[in-house]
């Protein structure tokens, strides 16, 4: 039981907030991947965000010693800009994330956010500047009101009302039993990937940070949902600083930076067109999700025809 209290611990001020709720622990798990507590340094200050600069220098990280995950990344987010990470599964691109939020700390180089390292701010102030669409959302098993509402506490009602609206999950809402007021989670209703993901979305949309991190999904959620959520987060993002584990070819055919990451390193960088033109791994990553995409419309198409 020590062991499953860990985690709540580690998110702190977040979670001492709700400490009442029944979380979903294997969840939580999850996305916090049993990191270890990290503490606010003697003398941390709040973060200041003016603009949302955002950098990776010469970042090197390991979860064990032995086996090296990053090995000197250098990228720049530039306020308000959008910087898409593609590369193979395992190449380190949701380790990019943890480290921004802070679940871990590199071994050496550093993160700034406007000038700012990230190890020096008061952990509070830096989870509050970062709004996280993650892959898999947690939902609390408590209100989809509740669910949404936890972007900003203090918000009000028509605040929630217009979240979930840009977020296109307020028809879906609306349509349940208890509207708002329904039961979700473990002991409520289930909702499915897409749901969760626009619940997630309305949240962030609530909260409204300076800086975004969007992890899309790896798994196809249909076309229809698929489209609606990237409209909602693109809406989202628009003038706001974000760095987006993309697995879909529109996110990053929009993206004004692509980064290749394979192995710890960055491989390929670029926009778009340059980088399908060097014919190297993202034109091969993408030939191939692009096949993977036109055999599944091509399955759907045939389903729909049944
Ligand atoms: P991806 O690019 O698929 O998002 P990740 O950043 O999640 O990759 O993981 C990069 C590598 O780090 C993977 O090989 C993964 O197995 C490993 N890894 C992830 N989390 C941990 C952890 N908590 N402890 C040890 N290794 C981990
Ligand atoms: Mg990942």
């Amino acid at each position: 039981l020590i062991q499953l209290y860990q985690p709540l611990n580690f998110m702190g001020m977040v979670y001492r907030e709700i400490k009442q709720a029944v979380i979903d622990i294997e969840a939580l798990f999850d996305i916090l991947d049993r990191s270890p507590e990290i503490a606010d340094r003697p003398g941390a200050k709040p973060l200041a965000v003016p603009s949302g600069d955002l950098r990776f220098e010469d970042v090197h990280f390991a979860y064990v010693p032995e086996r090296p995950i990053l090995r000197g990344v250098t990228f720049e987010v530039p306020s308000g800009k959008t910087v898409a990470i593609v590369g193979p599964s395992g190449a380190g691109k949701s380790t990019l994330s943890r480290l921004l939020f802070r679940f871990y700390e590199p071994q050496s180089g550093r993160i700034t956010i406007d000038g700012q390292d990230i190890a020096d701010v008061t952990q509070k102030s830096l989870r509050a500047a970062i709004g996280m669409v993650p892959q898999d959302t947690v939902l609390f098993n408590d209100t989809i009101g509740y669910n949404v509402r936890y972007g900003r506490w203090e918000a009000s009602e028509e605040e929630v009302h217009k979240a979930a609206a840009l977020a296109q999950i307020d028809v879906f809402i609306k349509s349940l039993p208890e509207g708002y007021e329904t039961s979700v989670g473990e002991r409520g209703l289930k909702l499915s990937g897409g749901e969760k993901q626009r619940v997630a979305i309305a949240r962030t949309i609530l909260k409204g940070p300076p800086i975004l991190v969007l992890d899309e999904a790896t798994s196809a959620l249909d076309s229809f949902t698929e489209k609606d959520i990237q409209d909602a987060l693109e809406r989202i993002s628009r003038g706001r600083t974000t760095l987006v584990i993309a697995h879909r070819l529109s996110t990053v055919i929009n993206a004004d930076e692509i980064i290749v990451l394979d192995k710890g390193v960055i491989a390929e960088r670029g926009p778009h067109a340059e980088l399908l033109a060097r014919d190297g791994l993202y034109a091969a990553l993408w030939n191939r999700q692009r096949e993977a995409d036109e055999a599944r419309e091509k399955l759907e198409r045939t389903r729909a025809e049944e």
